[in-house]
């Protein structure tokens, strides 16, 4: 079954959730809807979960690659996908990304917790499947994992396209969450002589391998030798 549609839509602009559904209950003061805040995070994170109910009625959670361009957040996959298949139907999707910051250890371990920046986008995606817009979005998705990629890749051929499904989903329903600072205990607790903290972390890139049949001579491109997120 079809899930409902929020009433509010409208285009996300500013500080305030564009509906209740969206809207940060638990800890409403960690709620983001700040459109360059919501883009920075999707911006950063590789990987993003796909929240689907399938046509047989039971939910699924996938992830997979994303990339946003603007207001579209972009989603690709072989044709025989059925996540990307699913798509096709136009029923709501939910797509979340998280970016881990640290782990936060407090003195009682039911204040443990993380901080973390995400975001959850709902609304109906929309296969593209305009051969321009297709070949533009998988640049956008491929350059978002390893910018310039895209230009020194050999050219796409039409048949990996036509066997490649790209979605987009328009960025409007959207929210941001995100824990930043140390540990919250209960005031009594303060005087345990217990170590509390943050550990932070963070993705980083070692060095690359190079592919054991690369010819010879050929240097890894400044993109990949000095990859950083
Ligand atoms: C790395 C990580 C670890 C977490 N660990 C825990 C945990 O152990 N226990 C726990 O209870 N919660 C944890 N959270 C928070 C969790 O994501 C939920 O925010 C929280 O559980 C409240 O859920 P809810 O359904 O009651 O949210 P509600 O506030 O009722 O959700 C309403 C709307 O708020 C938005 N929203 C809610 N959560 C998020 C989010 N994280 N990011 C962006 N938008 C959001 C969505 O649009 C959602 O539709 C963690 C979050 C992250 C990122």
């Amino acid at each position: 079954m079809r899930p409902a549609v929020c009433q509010a839509r409208s285009y996300l602009v500013g500080m305030e959730p564009v509906s209740d559904r969206i809207q940060v209950k638990r800890l409403p003061e960690r709620g983001n809807y700040d459109r360059a805040a919501i883009n920075e995070i999707l911006d950063e994170a590789l990987v993003c979960h796909v929240g689907i109910v399938t046509s047989d009625g039971y939910p699924m959670v996938i992830p997979t690659i994303h990339a946003r361009q603007g207001n579209t957040l972009y989603i690709h996959g072989s044709a025989a996908s059925r996540l990307l298949r699913s798509m096709r139907s136009g029923d709501e999707i939910c797509v979340t990304v998280t970016l881990l910051d640290g782990l936060v250890v407090a003195r009682s371990a039911v204040h443990n917790s993380m901080n973390y920046r995400s975001v959850v986008v709902l609304g109906s995606p929309r296969m593209v499947d305009d051969p321009d817009e297709k070949l533009a979005a998988l640049e956008v998705v491929t350059d978002h994992v390893i910018p310039g990629r895209w230009a020194q890749s050999r050219e796409v051929l039409e048949k990996e396209v036509k066997g490649t499904l790209v979605v987009a989903l328009a960025i409007d329903e959207a929210s941001a969450k995100v824990r930043t600072g140390p540990p919250v205990d209960d005031e009594a607790d303060y005087s345990l002589p217990i170590w509390a903290g943050v550990v932070p972390l963070s993705m980083v890139a070692g060095d690359p391998i190079p592919d054991a049949r690369n010819l010879e001579g050929i240097e890894a491109p400044v993109a990949v030798a000095a990859y950083e997120r």
